[in-house]
């Protein structure tokens, strides 16, 4: 059963506006959600009545704003269920989010010849800041191997754990194959070497309810737009100890305690890695996205998204020349697809055309495609807004440009 969600989609103007005279299907979730009209009211009436810098005005507004600020931290912790709401750093996004510790806890943490593992089935954002590492310091990277389903290979994953490893690393959700990974066993085999696991959770956030204790993780990563609410904000969460022990990642204004031309001492968490002017804005609407996924209920959204995406699989697979990339039992609502040889820009340009928005291309996961010897794919993802006749349209365009391309 899906849910009635013609309430819920009034919340989303930007939905109801036609492209090339055709409804817009906007199903490029995975990329960025939509926002609610509550997130872009919260965002305007922040530059239109409040805006101040945090944190260090003596004034009404300033104060105000650090309160607003300071009051989604708290809603953030509970939003995971972390333990402190100084474990909650506040990053321009998941891609910044995991810079920050793949350089800071690589420079407190990793030495020559030491390894770090990743999977085979992560976004750039999660390889790259940490080859860029393991170039600082001399270290190596090991990579977890998927099946052709989409599954991580927790066999070879145990094998790769030695006294050499500093760090796991490695994504809730991927957002090429939608495979959720089994994280409480990844981190209890790692943590059973006192290794630590960070996740990447920029695709899970908003399909699933996140409880960080009962997963038992040291790091989560997640971006604001990913998840109903603004561009420009994303959040760290951090194990405090390991946080205490890891230097800043950027200096600047906030991070401080005292500086002098000799020596300066850094500030509590979670503003030692917070330095600069964050996008107060951003953040305080954030809090508004968590009570709208909250509001809506999490599991709700998650039945609905699991009900379009049961539905969707079952009437593309009746399409001749048609393959699914990513066919993991645990999944969310991510189909990644070809149609026989067809290019996926061309699938993408034709659908645009008749209104549907799908994310073409290798998904900023280039060694997932590798791995299956594909140029890219075509992705359609979907959030608690679409709906079961968004599923029709698309099936319906499909069938008529499948013919086109073959
Ligand atoms: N990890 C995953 C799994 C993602 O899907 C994305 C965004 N596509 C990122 C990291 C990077 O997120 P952002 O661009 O918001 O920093």
């Amino acid at each position: 059963m899906t849910m009635d969600i013609s309430n819920t989609r009034k919340l989303f103007p930007i939905l109801d506006q036609e492209i090339y005279g055709k409804p817009l299907v906007y199903l490029d979730n995975a990329a960025t959600t939509q926002k609610p009209r509550q997130v872009i009211e919260a965002l305007s009436d922040y530059y239109l009545t409040q805006n101040s810098n945090i944190h260090r005005g003596a004034h009404y507004l300033a104060a105000k704003s650090t309160e607003d600020y300071e009051q989604c931290r708290h809603r953030v912790q509970e939003f995971i269920n972390a333990r402190h709401s100084h474990e909650i750093v506040f990053t321009r996004g998941t891609t910044e989010s995991i810079n920050l510790v793949a350089y800071s806890f690589c420079q407190e943490f990793l030495k020559e010849g030491d390894e770090i593992i990743i999977s085979g089935m992560e976004h750039h954002s999660d390889i790259v800041p940490w080859q860029l590492a393991c170039g600082r310091h001399k270290a190596k990277l090991k990579v977890i191997p998927f099946s052709d389903e989409g599954i991580l290979d927790l066999e070879t994953f145990r094998g790769l754990l030695n006294d050499k490893t500093r760090i796991v690393a490695v994504n809730h959700v991927s957002n090429t194959l939608g495979t959720i990974n089994p994280i409480k066993e990844i981190v209890e085999t790692a943590h059973a070497h006192n290794i630590p696991v960070l996740v990447d959770g920029a695709q899970a956030v908003s399909h699933m309810p996140v409880d960080i204790q009962s997963l038992g993780c040291d790091f989560y990563c997640f971006s604001g737009h990913k998840m109903y609410g603004p561009m420009g904000v994303g959040v760290l969460y951090g194990r405090e100890d390991l946080l205490d022990k890891m230097p800043p990642y950027q200096g600047g204004g906030e991070m401080i305690k005292d500086v002098t031309f000799e020596k300066t001492t850094y500030n509590e968490l979670p503003f030692k890695f917070e330095a600069g002017t964050p996008s107060v804005g951003d953040v305080v609407a954030l809090r508004y996205a968590i009570d709208f996924m909250q509001e809506t209920g999490i599991e709700n959204i998650a039945a609905h998204e699991q009900s379009l995406t049961r539905y969707a699989t079952e009437r593309m697979m009746e399409i001749s020349g048609m393959h699914i990339y990513g066919t993991a039992p645990d999944k969310t609502s991510v189909i990644s697809f070809l149609i026989g040889n067809a290019h996926p820009y061309d699938t993408g340009t034709l659908l645009d055309k008749l209104g549907i928005a799908v994310r073409t291309g290798h998904h900023c996961t280039q060694p997932i495609m590798d791995r299956y010897g594909i140029p890219g794919t075509v992705r359609a993802s979907f959030a608690v807004y679409n709906t079961r006749e968004e599923v029709d349209t698309l099936i319906a365009a499909l069938n008529r440009i499948a013919p086109m391309l073959m």
